[in-house]
């Protein structure tokens, strides 16, 4: 199996490490072309006003969107603000590819990130440590999107068919529950090692 990780800015390599030990071949994402065999994509943490620049630059606004539409898509953190239907604080421009509002920066500064244990109804998820970096909160949930992990009783990771939104950086905390879960969304029939 062949996952793209759009590469322009932020948290990419984290991601390839643990594909990578998933056995599945990370595909570093920078021009539409890319987006040609893969079967799913993350969308890393970083900066999303700069990603949207350099989306813009390199002409992928636009297949990347179609692409995140029709298939498994996860953004953390700025990656959500990416996938978000709407998005303030202040507004930015966003794919649409789920029908939630994430406010960016809703903690507070850099110096207001921190780590926490996550609530989830699975028990096999619940204590997972969610690190949050400058994060966005999840405001308002659309129809049919189903919560699969809380702070507090706020909604930080959430699923709306094929897509994955989360406030909070897995790829920087030990193991690979997540990671795994969405690959599984990426090869419903059954994982094959690339
Ligand atoms: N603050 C960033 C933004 O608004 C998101 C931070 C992150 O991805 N860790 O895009």
């Amino acid at each position: 199996m062949r996952i793209g990780v759009l590469s322009l800015q932020g948290a990419v390599e984290p991601h390839f490490q643990k594909l990578r030990d998933l056995g599945v071949t990370p595909v570093e994402i920078k021009l539409e072309k890319d987006l040609s065999d893969i079967q799913g994509i993350i969308l890393p943490g970083g900066e999303s006003t700069t990603m949207l620049h350099m989306l813009d630059r390199n002409s992928l606004y636009s297949p990347l969107q179609k692409f995140v539409k029709e298939r498994p898509s996860w953004g953390v953190c700025a990656g959500a603000i990416l996938l978000a239907e709407k998005v303030s604080h202040p507004s930015q421009k966003s794919f649409g590819a789920l029908p939630i509002t994430i406010e960016r920066n809703a903690f507070g500064r850099q110096v207001d990130s921190f780590i926490s244990a996550l609530e989830s109804d699975r028990s096999d998820w619940q204590g997972l440590e969610g690190i949050f970096i400058r994060a966005p909160r999840i405001r308002d949930l659309g129809p049919g999107v189903k919560i699969l992990l809380r702070w507090k009783e706020e909604p930080v990771l959430v699923e709306h068919g094929n897509t994955l939104a989360g406030t909070f950086h897995p790829e920087l905390s030990k193991g690979h529950t997540l990671h795994r879960y969405f690959l599984d969304k990426c090869s419903p029939n059954g994982r094959e090692i690339s």
